[in-house]
């Protein structure tokens, strides 16, 4: 499939799952925004590697995911230097592990703003241009999280759950528009975001972390495997087909068998 002449914005794309989207993305042949936090040389050199790899457009939005202003700026600038923006992938995200009791009040709002606000953002900036082309695609990375929870992540669980409703709202109004809009919830992929909050979760728990990883994560997921970045992006590519067309409002599990269970 040859995805030529689109243009894909991913948020949180300069690390993990959002780095695999962009990669397979312009593996295709469509031009690419990256966006995420990191070391300028180390996105710079990621940003010309697609180009060079690729022989699309890469360029590169700072925009952080908590200001709605820098969201509609990222989009702006993905129509005034790319040309359009036909596949948007909210995927920024972050994590924090910690009982109720002790939840940081500014983590809750942090992780509802960049897990959840701003899929709101950036869709209400991109819906217009994908109505006036008649064509787009609308994917969030929404987690195993959004369908069961676990102990010790309220706000990340939430803010799951709100964008798997969010996903269904947006896929209703857009519908008649040939524009999608479906969430891909993985289970555990082996990311910087993962490896984080192993500490917490030996703290929060009382484990080692090879029992965090064996007990806890793992322990999730039948397959007793890891989910990779590439087979994430390998679903949203195919989402971008015209034969998942039809596939609009869904939330796709790619989670080992987890929520199954
Ligand atoms: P990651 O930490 O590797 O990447 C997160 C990305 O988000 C980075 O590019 C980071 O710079 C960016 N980011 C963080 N805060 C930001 C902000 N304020 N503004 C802009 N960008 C910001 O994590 P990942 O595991 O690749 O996670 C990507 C998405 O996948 C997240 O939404 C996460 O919840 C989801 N997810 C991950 C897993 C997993 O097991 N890794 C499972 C299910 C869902």
């Amino acid at each position: 499939m040859s995805l030529k002449g689109k243009v894909a914005v991913v948020t949180g794309s300069t690390s993990g799952i959002g780095l695999a989207y962009a990669r397979a993305f312009a593996a295709e042949g469509a031009d690419v925004l990256l966006n995420g936090f990191g070391e300028a040389g180390a996105i710079e050199t990621e940003r010309s590697g697609i180009e060079r790899e690729f022989g699309v457009k890469a360029i590169y939005s700072p925009a952080d995911m908590t200001r709605a202003a820098e969201i509609a700026g990222m989009i702006e600038q993905a129509n005034r230097e790319l040309g359009s923006v036909d596949i948007l992938v909210n995927n920024a995200g972050v994590q924090h592990v910690s009982p109720i009791e002790d939840f940081p009040i500014e983590k809750w709002d942090q992780i509802i703003a960049i897990n959840l606000s701003s899929a709101f953002h950036a869709i209400r900036a991109a819906v217009p241009g994908m109505k006036a082309r008649g064509w787009g695609r609308i994917i969030q990375t929404a987690s195993a999280h959004s369908l069961v929870a676990s102990p010790f992540k309220s706000a990340y669980v939430s803010a799951k759950h709100g964008i798997a409703g969010l996903t269904k709202t947006v896929a209703l109004e857009v519908a008649t528009h040939k524009i999608t809009c479906n969430c891909i919830s993985p289970g555990y992929v082996w990311t910087p975001l993962v490896e984080r909050q192993i500490p917490d979760t030996m703290k929060a728990r009382g484990l080692t972390k090879e029992q965090v990883i064996q007990d806890v994560l793992l322990q999730a997921q039948p397959t007793k495997e890891f989910v990779t970045s590439e087979q994430v992006a390998a679903l949203a590519v195919f989402l971008c087909s015209d034969a998942a067309a039809q596939i609009t409002g869904a939330n796709l599990s790619i989670d080992g068998g987890w929520t199954a269970g």
